[in-house]
């Protein structure tokens, strides 16, 4: 408990240290950036020729100002504009995107249970969640697979939350987002959710999508579980409270040692 008390500390400090360089980068490239366009059409006899230069420089100051914005939209751990949500219709818009913007070798399929339980959450940042691990999926599978998306409702007991510290008894609602992709390997599987940490090469990653998840789910009262087996493919499980079905589901659950004669 004392390390993992510890490390969500640490996690705690980079992510203030992340933000204040992201502010101080930001006013650093945006003159860069402003610049890189302005000169080619100040002086376009100089520049003519040699515009590839200033594209590396206008290429690379952009992906710093994403960079800036990625780290910002972490660090913030906004509330955001939370209400009851369907979970089935953010699984849809998101596997819309996921559809419209993936290579076609990789397979979409959803699983999502009839009777779901609602959450109460900000939609824009649970889009963001599931757009995170399903960009993740993708990447695992550089030759294609499938990737699935399954929704379902659990009921958390007593024993459930003593053996996961962050899991509360009561209704959640689980997303799974499960690909068949190269697998997370023992040694790194601790550190994936660090802000930075990425094995991606540069330019492909920022190391911030699994740390901007757990910030918002966090966020949410969740929590998040992986399972995962190299060569064979990743688990991401959203857990998240459920927002109704409350009082129907959990009288005999929360009550379970009354009446037994103690
Ligand atoms: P990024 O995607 O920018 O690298 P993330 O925080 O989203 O940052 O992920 C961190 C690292 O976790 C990835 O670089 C990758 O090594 C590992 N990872 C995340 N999701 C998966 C997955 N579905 N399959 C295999 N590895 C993964």
């Amino acid at each position: 408990l004392e390390t993992q008390l510890f490390r969500a500390q640490r996690l705690e400090s980079i992510g203030t240290l992340a933000s204040g360089i992201a502010h101080d980068l930001n006013n650093i490239l945006t003159p860069i950036l402003a610049v890189s366009q302005l000169l080619p059409l100040k002086f376009p006899e100089i520049y003519s020729g040699h515009e590839h230069l200033l594209e590396i420089l206008e290429d690379s100051a952009r992906r710093g100002a994403d960079l800036v914005k990625q780290v910002l939209s972490f660090a913030r751990g906004v509330e955001g504009k939370r209400m009851t949500l369907q979970v089935k219709h953010l699984i849809r818009e998101v596997v819309k995107i996921v559809k419209q913007t993936f290579p076609r070798s990789i397979e979409v399929c959803i699983d999502v249970a009839p009777d779901l339980w609602t959450v109460y959450g900000d939609s824009t940042q649970l889009h963001q969640v599931l757009m995170n691990l399903c960009v993740n999926a993708r990447d695992a599978m550089p030759d294609g697979g499938s990737l699935t998306i399954s929704a379902d409702n659990l009921l958390i007991d007593e024993n459930y939350a003593r053996m996961n510290l962050e899991a509360k008894v009561g209704p959640y609602t689980v997303i799974t987002v499960a690909d068949a992709g190269v697998g997370i390997p023992r040694e790194i599987v601790e550190r994936i959710f660090e802000p930075f940490f990425t094995t991606k090469e540069l330019g492909k990653g920022t190391g911030l999508g699994l740390s901007t998840v757990i910030g918002i789910i966090k966020s949410h009262g969740g929590f998040v579980n992986v399972y995962s087996e190299v060569g064979r493919g990743t688990q991401f499980k959203v857990y998240l409270p459920a927002a109704q079905g409350i009082q129907i589901e959990l009288t005999p659950q929360l009550e379970p040692l009354a009446g037994k004669g103690e």
